[in-house]
């Protein structure tokens, strides 16, 4: 095309100042700032801009009319004033899903919460003797009544409470940890990483496979600090292993007078071995086998918010709890209260069995998983009003998820979703564009939603995002 007709079709493009009076872009003014709506007027003129440049030979295809610069700067609007932590609906089948949020707090927690961060509290605040309390005081006590530990400490996450028991009890000095135990969690957390910043030096001891008492023993010298046991919560050693159990650590530690820490990563308060789930030692358990100290997440298989929890010995946790590292990684009021509500249910474990999401998660039967695949699939192909879809329910297998019981499956079901007019990935990406997002994942060529972590108030969410992808799939057909 020539000079000057792109010349032209480039003064075509409507202004900011036109844009401005028109009746859509007038309303969104009465919705957003003014700065960001004439940003937004701005950014579409010149993606348009630069799509007539980048098509000079036939600039024309490209629609510089005002009232599709008007939707496009309107769709932008819309994207940039979305919050960017969002709801979504999770349909992976993953219950403790470390890129979706972990666990979803007990209706207990979510009302404590509400409470106190609309009033104001006694967060550090002694109510009996009238002056300046603790904030670590609130959730000690019932962490040592759950956990038979004498002393507790919450703070930030669980990295965190290994970073600062480390940092307190080893600074220059060694543990000892099994070279089968060196984890990684992901997200850069690394246990000789932490370990090195945190100032202590690792002395890793055994084999990958196999790690034995001797070879702990062999390696306490005057610069030993402490013995360590890792929960190797994501992975898993099978074949010819063997590991040094916690009760025979805690026996070597008590012979050479050192303190013997686990990190249990998870840490559940709750026996899952009747839902088929092994080898997750219970706090309790790890208490009572002697751990001077122990640390695990507030928002793993406790269910409760993020939070790094520090049972054990008093005279170690007062050693920590003057370290100044702990304000730098103290947990605030609301995981106060959040912790708190979950903690309390647990005094009674079948209150919390029914009332902490994860759990309720992890216990769902496989008929009741059925039931509930059946119910949304029947939902679904409402939905599809010209049948479209092939919407079928059957087996799949959901995970606990945030690096805890690896290889361990829970049995259940899921809703299947295939069609001739949309692939699995399209699909996919349909449904992640939703508002809210729906996350589900494909197997099989097919577009699988796992009923085990979708929220029975969820449903009418996913059957009217399938509508939507119904509509734009259709739309697509048409002008195609
Ligand atoms: C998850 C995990 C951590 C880190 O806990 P966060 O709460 O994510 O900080 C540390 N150690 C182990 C063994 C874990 O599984």
């Amino acid at each position: 095309m020539t000079e000057p007709t792109l010349q032209s079709l480039l003064r075509k493009l409507p202004s900011v100042d036109a844009l401005l009076h028109m009746d859509s872009i007038r309303e969104a003014l009465s919705n957003h700032p003014r700065k960001l709506v004439i940003e937004s007027l701005r950014y579409a003129i010149e993606t348009q801009r630069q799509r007539i440049l980048r098509d000079p030979e036939s600039p024309d295809r490209v629609d510089a009319s005002p009232r599709f610069v008007a939707r496009l700067a309107l769709e932008h609007l819309q994207s940039s004033s979305d919050y960017t932590l969002r709801r979504v609906v999770n349909a992976t089948g993953v219950i403790v899903h470390t890129n979706l949020g972990r666990s979803l707090l007990p209706q207990e927690a979510v009302d404590r919460l509400v409470t106190l961060c609309r009033s104001y509290n006694n967060l550090e605040y002694d109510l009996e003797r009238g002056q300046r309390g603790s904030r670590y005081v609130h959730a000690e006590a019932v962490l040592c009544e759950l956990t038979g530990a004498e002393a507790a400490l919450v703070v930030n996450n669980n990295a965190g409470a290994v970073f600062l028991v480390l940092n307190t009890l080893a600074r220059d000095r060694e543990v000892v940890v099994s070279r089968g135990q060196l984890v990684e969690i992901g997200g850069s957390f690394r246990i000789p990483d932490v370990m090195r910043s945190s100032g202590a030096a690792l002395k890793d001891v055994g084999c990958t496979n196999r790690t034995h008492l001797r070879d702990y023993e062999g390696a306490i010298n005057e610069r030993t600090a402490a013995l360590m046991k890792v929960h190797t919560s994501n992975y898993r050693i099978i074949g010819f292993t063997a590991e040094v159990t916690l009760e025979e650590l805690v026996t070597l530690g008590r012979q050479y007078r050192l303190p013997v820490i686990e990190d249990l990563g998870s840490g559940s308060f709750v026996d899952l071995s009747r839902f088929g789930l092994l080898g997750e030692p219970t706090v309790q358990e790890a208490v009572k086998a002697g751990a001077d100290v122990v640390t695990f997440s507030g928002d793993k298989l406790l269910g409760g918010p993020q939070a790094g929890i520090i049972v054990g010995r008093k005279d170690l946790l007062d050693q920590c709890r003057k370290n100044p590292l702990t304000r730098a990684l103290r947990v605030d009021k609301m995981t106060l209260a959040a912790l708190e509500a979950t903690l309390r249910l647990y005094r009674d474990e079948a209150r919390a069995m029914e009332a902490v999401p994860t759990l309720g998660m992890i216990a769902l039967s496989p008929t009741v998983l059925e039931e509930w695949a059946q119910g949304l699939a029947a939902l679904l192909r409402e939905a599809d009003s010209r049948g479209v879809l092939e919407i079928k329910v059957r087996p799949c297998f959901s995970q606990v998820g945030g690096g805890s019981l690896p290889g361990q499956n829970l049995a259940g079901h899921g809703v299947a979703v295939s069609s001739t007019v949309l692939s699995p990935n399209r699909m996919e990406m349909l449904l992640r564009a939703n508002k809210p997002p729906i996350i589900g994942r494909i197997e099989s060529e097919q577009y699988l939603m796992d009923v085990r972590t979708i929220q029975p108030d969820e449903w009418p969410i996913i059957r009217e995002a399938f509508v939507r992808m119904l509509e734009r799939a259709e739309g697509r057909e048409e002008t195609s």
